[in-house]
């Protein structure tokens, strides 16, 4: 399975849930963690790595707040260096 991971510009969220619902790989949950607009906001849960980069989420949110990450075939490594993506990526971000 094709493995990826998200970014989540937490200011931008204000909690509505929409990716929640909408992640087919049900690994997004709400934080205990409030923004400074006092919205609890997301957060990726990277248990077993189940994330796809399928952008699903990208697009539904109606706040721009993922960037997605997904790897290439040629570089399967997630880059342990890396706190904003991962090696071998290829980036699908809605603006
Ligand atoms: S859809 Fe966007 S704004 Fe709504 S909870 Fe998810 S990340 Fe936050
Ligand atoms: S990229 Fe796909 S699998 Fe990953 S968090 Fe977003 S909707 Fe879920």
């Amino acid at each position: 399975m094709i493995k990826g991971t998200v970014i989540i510009q937490s200011e931008r969220c204000k909690g509505c849930q929409l990716c929640i619902f909408a992640c087919p790989q049900g690994v997004l949950r709400l934080s205990n963690a409030y923004n400074s607009r006092g919205y609890r906001t997301v957060r990726l849960d990277e248990t077993d790595r189940r994330c796809t980069g399928c952008a699903v989420c990208a697009v539904i949110c109606p706040d721009s707040v993922f960037t997605v990450y997904r790897e290439t075939s040629h570089s399967p490594a997630m880059g342990a260096d890396a706190k904003g993506g991962c090696n071998g990526q290829s980036a699908v971000e809605r603006q």
